[in-house]
């Protein structure tokens, strides 16, 4: 018998000449990769050839198979109810997580969520959480097991044993220009989704300004390629695209953002991200198959915002991961040294507010890291007091800057130029632009 020996060589020549690839090459290229026995320029060779030729939907789920598959999967098999989890595709103030989490868990869903540190103008959970004093983001596999069953919820950083070759191929793919292509980043998000465990998955898809993806055509093609992958490994997945083109909600930065889904929780957070998380909380009711139609998992939704229930889940959440919520909530010892107001110049309406260079403002605040080793000033931020058609009279305060840093008269300026003021109200596009379910 002749057996033809597999090398990364032919894998890249294949690819480069648009030919698929099988699962064999997949896997060997993924593995040898993560193991260290192919070298970063020959796996720069083929990523580029995947950016530049695609990848089809076969081989799209084969790449998200042998990423899960070169480390650890949580087994959740041991918790009792329906396991889901819940993706952004990261924003600008985009607090979802620490909303959607109590809500599901408190209406009888299990969250167990494994969530990212903040990666450039986008914040993470995990940073946001550890605003809070004493809360600790790495639960051990029984701790964070544990607490989900009992509790519901747990939301944790993830482990360096969970996709080891995203780790390493994402690092990778940063330095050679290989960030955007849809099959990447669809196996590299659902790779960590599915080794999560979570049996039920959905996806919030942003696009705007302030999102990966700037189009709703870029962001739909990558909806719908997450989706199927999902399904292909077995796990009920859907999609929401929503708009990234202004920050979600009116806080941007850690402290700021962790206040604000509070006063969601207790039914008086501002209406987008209320909207954002009702919707997104009861999609995940329905799919989980915990209430019958959207209307009636809102319905409940509504309730548990006013009589308590979702605040009360959140608490025992954080008290859970030692948290002290008591010491969070009183006045700040150390306020942000500087507190400027930014008044607008001219009179009219909100017609644009940037999400990259709000998000981006807030990184120089000090509210993100500009390199990994950077420390956090988790107090520093931004509160917008205006939102897109918005009127606007000249003189008035748009938003608020909270930092440690000087404020200089190019922030300043940088903040005024995120929000365009005109004098004819701008269309408002709706918050969900579509869903995508298979
Ligand atoms: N987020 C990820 O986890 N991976 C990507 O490739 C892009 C965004």
């Amino acid at each position: 018998m002749v057996q033809t020996m597999i090398n990364i060589l032919s894998i890249i020549e294949k690819k480069a000449n648009k030919l698929p690839l099988t699962e064999e090459d997949i896997t060997f290229a993924v593995h040898g990769y993560a193991k260290g026995s192919i070298p970063d320029y020959q796996m720069s060779s083929l990523l580029m050839a995947i950016r530049l030729q695609g990848m089809n939907r076969e081989e799209t789920g084969l790449l998200t198979k042998a990423m899960v598959s070169s480390g650890d999967v949580v087994d959740l098999s041991s918790i009792k109810g329906m396991k889901v989890d819940k993706h952004s595709t990261g924003g600008v103030g985009d607090k979802t997580s620490l909303i959607i989490g109590p809500i599901v868990s408190a209406l009888g869903l299990k969250l167990a969520k494994m969530s990212g540190r903040g990666l450039g103008h986008t914040g993470g959970t995990i940073d946001k959480l550890e605003s809070i004093p004493g809360f600790n983001t790495s639960l051990t596999s029984s701790e964070f097991l544990n607490q989900v069953q009992t509790i519901g919820m747990a939301i944790v950083g993830q482990t360096g044993q969970l996709v080891p070759a995203d780790k390493k191929i994402y690092a990778l793919r940063d330095v050679t220009g290989t960030v955007q292509s849809i099959p990447l980043i669809a196996a590299s998000i659902m790779s960590k989704k599915i080794a999560s465990g979570a049996q039920s998955i959905l996806l919030d898809v942003k696009f705007g300004h302030g999102a990966f993806m700037k189009t709703v055509d870029e962001a739909t093609v990558l909806a719908k390629t997450m989706v199927d992958i999902g399904w292909q490994l077995g796990r009920n997945t859907q999609a929401m695209l929503t708009d990234m083109n202004q920050p979600l909600g009116q806080t941007i930065g850690n402290r700021l953002e962790v206040m604000e889904a509070i006063e969601t929780l207790q039914g008086k957070g501002p209406s987008d991200l209320t909207t954002l998380c009702v919707e997104a909380s009861a999609m995940m009711l329905v799919q989980a198959e915990t209430m019958p139609t959207l209307e009636a998992a809102k319905q409940a939704i509504d309730t548990i915002l006013h009589n308590g229930k979702a605040y009360e889940q959140f608490v025992k959440f954080v008290t859970a991961q030692g948290g002290d919520l008591a010491q969070f909530l009183k006045p700040l010892t150390k306020p942000s040294r500087h507190i400027v107001s930014i008044k607008a110049n001219s009179s009219g309406y909100l017609t644009s507010l940037n999400a990259l260079a709000l998000g981006t403002l807030a990184l120089n605040l000090g509210a993100g890291r500009m390199t990994k080793e950077d420390t956090i000033d988790m107090n520093a931020g931004i509160v917008l007091l205006k939102k897109l058609g918005d009127k606007i009279t000249k003189g008035e305060s748009l938003m608020t800057l909270y930092t440690n840093m000087d404020v200089t008269e190019a922030i300043k300026t940088t903040a005024l130029e995120a929000c365009l003021i005109s004098s004819t109200l701008p269309p408002i596009h709706p918050l969900i632009e579509k869903i995508i379910r298979s």
